[in-house]
């Protein structure tokens, strides 16, 4: 039995103000103790929401780790190490936004991905297919080369301790979702792809969906079979939203 998750995603929001106001807000949910609840803020306010979340069980996390592990020589980065050491438990490798406007490719996301298990931090792994890919055909072929992007350089073995989100670009801050038969489609793809090489890893691993997952289409969402939660990026903003969207994957 997989434990259902949901999963914040701040993205370049916030300053430190609002960010004050959402940690009050978060703190006062009343949270299913079935649910794992983690929020990725910004790197700049990692502490001050692990700082205001204390004693709360939401777990912190990152959008994005260096492809090396280790601090040393890489401006602008931040290791997975310096996030581990932050008190961080996740990082998000492989986000849409990074790939497409950051040229981020799966070789790199691979590095970021061992760099993140190797201090000890949960991968979420996001994969998804744009609207042109989605058209022509192409959505689980796209899907399962960015999964064979990490199998192939790092083994099947790795699922073990990570997430996958499936995330389609198209629906990603637009307002509109997958249905929950379209993204159960891809759920399933997913866990079949790993299953051929190890079938207790594709059963224990976590799929998120992500993609516009409000409070009012989470339900029906999370009832399907290999949906294990969601990845919310703008409703994560609200405290009471994102609430209801924790609730929903409790039930
Ligand atoms: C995301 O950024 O991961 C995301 C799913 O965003 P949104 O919920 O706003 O579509």
């Amino acid at each position: 039995m997989r434990r259902p998750m949901v999963a914040g995603n701040w993205k370049m929001h916030g300053t430190r103000a609002s960010v004050a106001e959402l940690i009050k807000g978060l703190r006062q949910l009343a949270l299913a103790p079935g649910v794992d609840v983690a929020v990725f803020p910004p790197c700049l306010y990692i502490s001050q929401v692990i700082e205001g979340l204390a004693g709360k069980s939401m777990a912190v996390g990152a959008q994005n780790c260096a492809i090396e592990p280790f601090q040393g020589a890489l401006t602008g980065e931040i290791a997975a190490s310096q996030l581990q050491d932050a008190g961080c438990s996740l990082v998000l490798v492989g986000h849409s936004e990074r790939r497409m406007l950051l040229g981020e490719n799966d070789g790199a996301v691979a590095r970021k991905f061992a760099a993140a298990q190797s201090c000890g931090l949960t991968p979420v792994l996001c994969v998804g297919e744009t609207q042109a890919q989605r058209e022509a055909g192409k959505t689980l072929e796209v899907v399962g080369r960015q999964l064979d992007g990490v199998i192939e350089s790092l083994g099947v073995g790795v699922f073990a301790r990570a997430i996958i989100a499936y995330e389609p670009v198209w629906a990603i801050g637009t307002g509109l979702t997958a249905s929950p038969a379209e993204a159960q489609t891809v759920h399933a793809a997913v866990r079949a792809q790993l299953a051929a090489e190890n079938a207790d890893v594709a059963r224990g691993v976590r799929i998120l969906y992500g993609g516009s997952v409000k409070a009012a289409s989470a339900a029906e969402l999370f009832s399907m079979q290999d949906i294990d939660g969601g990845l919310v990026g703008g409703a994560s903003l609200n405290a009471d939203e994102f609430g209801a969207i924790c609730r929903a994957a409790g039930n």
